[in-house]
C-alpha cells in the first residue's frame, strides 16, 4: 500500500550501490548524531590506547539513519576487518556457532536486526561477549553432551529498530548503546551537500534545503530524493532547482512534511476512524492493514517528532498540528480522499 519513494529501507540494488558510494568512511565525515560519535570517539580511542578489542556497541534507533554506517566505521576507524550478519539469517544456534567460530582475532561482527536473532541464538551470544566462549551441544536427550568451544576476542556491534524487544541480559551486555535520532534540516541538507559533491551534481542551495527538509530526518531517503530531482531535472532538460524539487516530489507523492502514503493512512485512521484517538497500536495497524512493528519503528516514532501524534498510556492521540496540517476540524465527519491519495 505505501509508496516506497519515502520508506526508509533499501529500495534495490541500484540504491545500494548509490549508498555504498555514499557513505561515509570516518566518523570525521559522519554528519550529524554529534553526541553518538564523541561518544563512539572516546571508546575506540581508549581500545586503541590499551590494545584491546573495542567494547560491543548496540545501535538503536529507526531505519536509514547510519546504523550500518557506523558498524563500518568502527571497523574502519579501529583498523579491524568486519564480518556482517544480521538477525534473520540465524535462526538456530548452531548458525551462530559457525559464525563466531569463524571470526578472526579482533574481528567487528556486525549482526543487523539483532531483534530477529533466535533465542536459543541469543543464549549462546550472552557467554560469546562476555567471555568470548561457547558451549556446544552435541547428541540429543539424555546423552546430550556439551563441549566448550575458545572464541577469538572480537567486538559485537548489534544494530535494531527496536531496543525494546531485545532481553536485557543481552541488552546489559553491550558496553554501550547509542539511541539515534532522526536529522535536523541542517545536518540532512550536509548529507545533501556532500552527496551532490561526490556525485558531481550541480543543485542549487535551495533546492538541497528544500529535500532536506522533506526527507522524514533520514538521511538514505534524503540521498534517494535527490536522485529522484537529479532524474527529473535530466528528463525534464532544467536546473535542479527549486522548481524541478517542487515537481518531482509531487510526481512521487511526498508530502511538505515528507509523510509517505503510509503515514497518512495512519494519521486518516486516527483522525478519522478514531476520532483523534486514542487508538491502540494494534487496532490502527490492523486498520491500516500493516504489521504493528512497522507502525511502532518506522511510522510512529516519524510521527511523534513531527508533532502530529502523541502517545498516552490508553493510545495514540492526534495533537491539534495534526487537524491542522490535514486542513481538518476535530470530529469532523468526513474527509476529502485526495488528501490521503487514493485507495484508503
Ligand atoms: P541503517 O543501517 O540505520 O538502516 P545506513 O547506515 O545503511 O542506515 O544508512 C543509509 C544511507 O544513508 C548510507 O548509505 C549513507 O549514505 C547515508 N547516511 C546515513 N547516515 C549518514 C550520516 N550521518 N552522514 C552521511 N550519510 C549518512
Amino acid at each position: 500500500m505505501s509508496d516506497v519513494t519515502v520508506r526508509p529501507e533499501p529500495e534495490s540494488e541500484a540504491e545500494l550501490a548509490f549508498e555504498g558510494a555514499l557513505r561515509p568512511k570516518s566518523l570525521g565525515e559522519f554528519v550529524g548524531q554529534t553526541k553518538v560519535r564523541g561518544q563512539l570517539q572516546l571508546l575506540l580511542q581508549a581500545a586503541t590506547m590499551q590494545s584491546r578489542t573495542p567494547d560491543h556497541i548496540l545501535l538503536a534507533g529507526p531505519p536509514g539513519l547510519g546504523k550500518t554506517t557506523l558498524a563500518m566505521i568502527v571497523a574502519h576507524e579501529s583498523g579491524r576487518p568486519l564480518r556482517m550478519s544480521s538477525g534473520p539469517a540465524i535462526q538456530h544456534a548452531g548458525d551462530l556457532a559457525a559464525v563466531l567460530s569463524a571470526l578472526i582475532p579482533g574481528e567487528v561482527l556486525f549482526i543487523d536486526e539483532i531483534h530477529r536473532m533466535a533465542r536459543s541464538a541469543e543464549e549462546m551470544l550472552y557467554l560469546a561477549m562476555e567471555d568470548f566462549r561457547i558451549d556446544i551441544m552435541v547428541g540429543k536427550g539424555a546423552g546430550a553432551t556439551s563441549i566448550p568451544l575458545d572464541l577469538a576476542p572480537f567486538t559485537l556491534v548489534g544494530a535494531t529498530t527496536r531496543s525494546g524487544l531485545l532481553p536485557n541480559p543481552l541488552r546489559d551486555r553491550f558496553g554501550f548503546t547509542a539511541h539515534l535520532e532522526f536529522y535536523e534540516t541542517e545536518e540532512l541538507e550536509k548529507v545533501l551537500e556532500r552527496a551532490a559533491r561526490l556525485l558531481e551534481l550541480d543543485f542549487e542551495k535551495a533546492a538541497l534545503r528544500e529535500i532536506a527538509s522533506r526527507s522524514r530526518g533520514t538521511p538514505r531517503i534524503a540521498n534517494r530524493l535527490l536522485r529522484r530531482v537529479r532524474d527529473y531535472a535530466l528528463v525534464h532538460r532544467t536546473v535542479a532547482g527549486r522548481d524541478a524539487v517542487d515537481a518531482a516530489l509531487e510526481l512521487y507523492d511526498v508530502d511538505p512534511l515528507g509523510l509517505d502514503r503510509l503515514d497518512r493512512a495512519v494519521m486518516h485512521g486516527i483522525l478519522t476512524r478514531f476520532d483523534g484517538g486514542p487508538v491502540g497500536l494494534n487496532t490502527l495497524a490492523v486498520s491500516v492493514g500493516e504489521e504493528a512493528e512497522t507502525i511502532e519503528s518506522v511510522v510512529e516514532p516519524f510521527l511523534v517528532r513531527t508533532g502530529l501524534i502523541t502517545r498516552t498510556p490508553r493510545g495514540r492521540v492526534a495533537t491539534p498540528a495534526a487537524w491542522d496540517h490535514f486542513g481538518l476540524a476535530r470530529r469532523e465527519a468526513s474527509v476529502p480522499t485526495a488528501l490521503f491519495g487514493d485507495g484508503l
